[in-house]
């Protein structure tokens, strides 16, 4: 079994909860382990749990309480995932180009069963990372992240390959991608110091600055980081078709 050790919130950066929990968001830290449970713990955004990597899990809060990691995010149509989700921070100094060792994905594995038992609403089609739920914005948990072999111990989905020879337009794209979960064309900007979503990036509201789009594009090289890291590119190939029309046949 994992081992779980408390490491209660130092901090009043969490909220708390009025949803029910169906999503589970992993994510790297970018720190190592003192300055992620520090960070986390201790300044104005927070997790459930650290996982490091030897493979201690570091609980910093509870099931009903809503976790302040996944920020301005979008997953099945709903906006600010934080709410229904529980927020898993694996410490990583950058998963885009270094692997996640072998006792840190072994407890991962068995962390995530504890939380998915603990939430049962939580389906394997919404064990996501935080790049999915943030497309453009994030590039967390990386390449090297091990889904597939996360999905072979039953934690998240891997699709079978379409027998499809067509790339599809631009909007089969987009529309295959929403039938995964994944968000439909928009913006972020700054509000203040916080960041907010906006919905259509050429007509931010007031007072919202440095509107960035996020178009299928965006949204299709996030889909490539967790099922296709070999060609996250964002422009799609006859496998990415292949992996996408699989995985939206699993819904
Ligand atoms: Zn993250």
């Amino acid at each position: 079994m994992v081992q779980i050790e408390s490491a209660r919130i130092q901090s009043d950066s969490y909220g708390a909860r009025t949803q029910k929990v169906d999503t589970l968001v992993l994510h790297y830290t970018a720190l190592d382990i003192e300055s992620s449970l520090r960070v986390l713990r201790y300044r104005g955004v927070s997790a459930h749990y650290v996982l490091a990597p030897d493979g201690v899990a570091y609980k910093i809060l509870n099931n009903d309480e809503v976790a302040w990691h996944a920020g301005v995010s979008m997953w099945r149509g709903k906006k600010l995932v934080n709410g229904r989700s529980i927020g898993v921070e694996i410490v990583n100094l950058d998963g885009n180009k270094n692997d996640y060792p072998q006792a840190q994905v072994a407890a991962l594995v068995e962390l995530c069963r504890v939380i998915i038992s603990e939430n049962p609403s939580i389906t394997n089609a919404n064990v996501v990372g935080h790049s999915d739920v943030a497309p453009k914005r994030k590039v967390d948990p990386g390449k090297n992240f091990p889904w597939k072999l996360l999905a072979d111990q039953g934690v998240g989905l891997w699709p079978k390959l379409s027998s499809t020879t067509q790339i599809g337009s631009d909007s089969q794209i987009q529309a295959l991608l929403e039938q995964c979960g994944y968000a439909k064309p928009h913006g972020y900007g700054k509000k203040g110091e916080a960041y907010v979503m906006v919905d259509d990036p050429a007509f931010p509201p007031p007072g919202v600055t440095g509107v960035v789009a996020v178009g299928t594009k965006d949204i299709l090289k996030a889909f490539q980081l967790h099922y296709q890291p070999s060609s996250a590119t964002g422009t799609p190939n006859l496998t990415t078709m292949q992996l996408l029309e699989g995985l939206a046949a699993a819904q």
